[in-house]
């Protein structure tokens, strides 16, 4: 596992997923049975309109998934995993919810990918062969790293994996998809040009624009307005820059930026970012060649993709460049560039193992410079604040970017969604991608571009839309959508009741009391012993421990009185430790009374 939650390091635009807008199903329970009827009723009344049906990747960043039916048949949009709250302690990731798609395994024709960030692919192990294992389509990067990431999964079955390459098309029963160019900050990102029986769909994957991209064709406006001439039914469009005015950084400014750090360190560079900003790795690398810098990989995410990337030619590296750690002790500091995982400050990663001193090659000292390049994921400032404090303590200079422009979101922002929507001039137009604010604010743009709000699909994860050649309904309820939950290699078994668990003993930990009977004669043979995590130091408490074995003394003294089982002493032992605990303590661990029989 590992393994695998290192490879994770995976992903600039995942984020937690929040609780938001009224219409999300909180908590974990699935829909309630009578929605049953209500989507019977709903599916007759719209026979013949198309279905679209998001379960994941609206109303939250990351965790996207969509699923578009026309009578018996479905294509499914990106199946990506999301990054838990802290509301679900040792959760790993969360994935979407498929219990919608059960009773239609035979119908899914296969699923499309635009990209190859784990927001968009990373939950295909996990879902994969409980629809039937569909063939799956996308760009040669997006498939190589799919394929990678289910070797780490060996009992999943074989992949039917198609590379696509860009303008190709193909023929998916009633549904045809055309994939082409746009600019994000991975390599191989597709938007989708698909026909429907009622019309053509438009859905732009995750994008910016960009005319002066470092490692990719840059945006050919052209293709995108001959698209939008061949007449646009709906466009689903990213809103994950939405709320921010202007236009995305190219990614030109961004190395120009990261060359001013190359051009002023006198000591080694430790550049660390995502593992799947391929872009911003290939710059680093570049800008460590122009300057006679050996570049030393460090993180298994960071090696893993670097490797896919440039077997697929989207990382390019001189002979020579990459060196093994061991090897760049025989250069000079100012020759060398540490490409690591890390940016956010997650544990684990290969720079906060080097900053705690527990990698095997390096430690940061006087003179080395700290390169952050990626965004902060919300939830996560606090760690990369002790991040940073732990790079000044150990003295080394910081660059992060807030200081300068060295991290680009690779989402289009306010004037660039405009122009999306100007040269697609959708009839209907429907936000994805992003928290519900984002959505919103994109909603509000697309309205003053022009489409009326009635045509605007503003919703949340599990409401269907249901789409014909002139009009839009949507549903009032929401199909199966609650997170669920991975954790380990557990899918999903991860319930309510053992995340509550979860919280309680981090809240308040845990006090176990055994006590040890005598078969026959149900009289305590010891005074019971006590162990406790998390709630009071032992050695401190004694005061208490005394009174709580008193306690257990008096309730096994007089249940052996009445001859009591073990399976009713239990239960007593537990609320009343439990009530004196609160009276005593104020707080409520979770008590696990253990009573054994000689
Ligand atoms: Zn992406």
């Amino acid at each position: 596992m590992n393994k695998e939650k290192k490879s994770l390091n995976g992903n600039p635009q995942t984020s937690r997923s929040s609780q938001n807008s009224h219409r999300v199903e909180n908590g974990f329970q699935n829909a309630r049975p009578d929605n049953n009827i209500y989507f019977q009723e709903f599916e007759e009344k719209n026979a013949d309109r198309l279905k679209i049906v998001p379960l994941g990747g609206l109303g939250e960043v990351g965790r996207n998934m969509t699923v578009l039916e026309w009578k018996e048949q479905a294509i499914i949009i990106d199946m990506g995993l999301n990054f838990p709250e802290e509301k679900t302690p040792g959760v790993d990731y969360v994935i979407p919810n498929i219990s919608y798609l059960q009773k239609q395994k035979k119908n899914i024709m296969g699923v499309i990918f635009t990209h190859g960030h784990y927001d968009h692919i990373g939950a295909v192990p996990y879902i994969l062969d409980k629809i039937g294992n569909p063939p799956l389509y996308g760009s040669p990067l997006a498939m190589g790293i799919t394929k990678k990431r289910q070797e780490e999964f060996p009992l999943q079955p074989k992949l039917k994996v198609n590379e696509i390459k860009e303008g190709e098309r193909i023929d998916l029963g009633y549904f045809s998809v055309e994939f082409f160019h746009e600019n994000h900050n991975i390599p191989d990102n597709y938007g989708l040009f698909i026909e429907t029986p009622v019309g053509n769909i438009v859905h732009t994957s995750d994008f910016k624009f960009d005319p002066t991209p470092t490692n990719a064709p840059p945006t050919d406006f052209e293709k995108l307005k001959e698209i939008g001439s061949r007449g646009i039914l709906l466009l689903m469009s990213d809103s994950t820059g939405a709320e921010a005015e202007g236009r995305s950084l190219s990614e030109k400014v961004i190395c120009e930026n990261l060359e001013k750090i190359f051009q002023k360190a006198k000591g080694r560079i430790f550049a660390s970012t995502f593992a799947s900003l391929i872009n911003r790795i290939q710059d680093i690398i570049t800008l460590s060649e122009k300057h006679g810098r050996k570049v030393v990989l460090e993180g298994y995410g960071m090696k893993t993709n670097i490797e896919i990337a440039r077997n697929l030619g989207f990382i390019k590296t001189k002979k020579g460049t990459v060196i093994p750690a061991e090897k760049s002790f025989d250069y000079p500091d100012d020759k060398i560039t540490i490409l690591s995982t890390g940016a956010q400050g997650e544990g684990g990663a290969a720079l906060m193992r080097i900053l705690s001193k527990q990698h095997r090659h390096f430690q940061i000292k006087k003179g080395d410079a700290v390169v952050l390049s990626s965004s902060i994921i919300p939830g996560n400032e606090r760690a990369v604040q002790n991040l940073k404090d732990d790079i000044m303590r150990q003295g080394a200079d910081i660059f992060h970017s807030q200081m300068m422009d060295i991290h680009a979101k690779g989402h289009a922002q306010q004037e660039e969604l405009k122009e999306m929507i100007r040269m697609m001039k959708p009839k209907f137009f429907m936000p994805v991608h992003g928290q519900y604010s984002m959505m919103a604010s994109h909603a509000k743009i697309a309205e003053k571009e022009g489409i009326p709000k009635k045509n605007i699909a503003l919703i949340d994860n599990g409401f269907i839309t249901a789409l014909g050649a002139n009009e839009l309904t949507i549903s009032e309820k929401s199909v199966p959508t609650s997170a669920v939950m991975v954790d380990g290699s557990g899918i999903g078994d991860v319930g309510g009741v053992v995340l509550h668990d979860r919280m309680e003993l981090a809240d308040s930990g845990i006090f176990v009391v055994i006590s040890v009977i005598d078969k026959k004669t149900r009289k305590l043979k010891n005074s019971p012993d006590i162990i406790s995590r998390g709630f009071v130091y032992l050695r401190e408490s004694q005061m208490l421990l005394t009174e709580v074995r008193k306690k257990v003394m008096q309730i096994i003294s007089q249940s052996a009185k009445k001859r009591k089982e073990v399976k009713e002493i239990k239960p007593e032992i537990k609320n009343k430790v439990e009530s004196f605990l609160y009276s005593k303590t104020g707080r409520r661990p979770i008590v696990l009374p253990v009573v054994i029989e000689i």
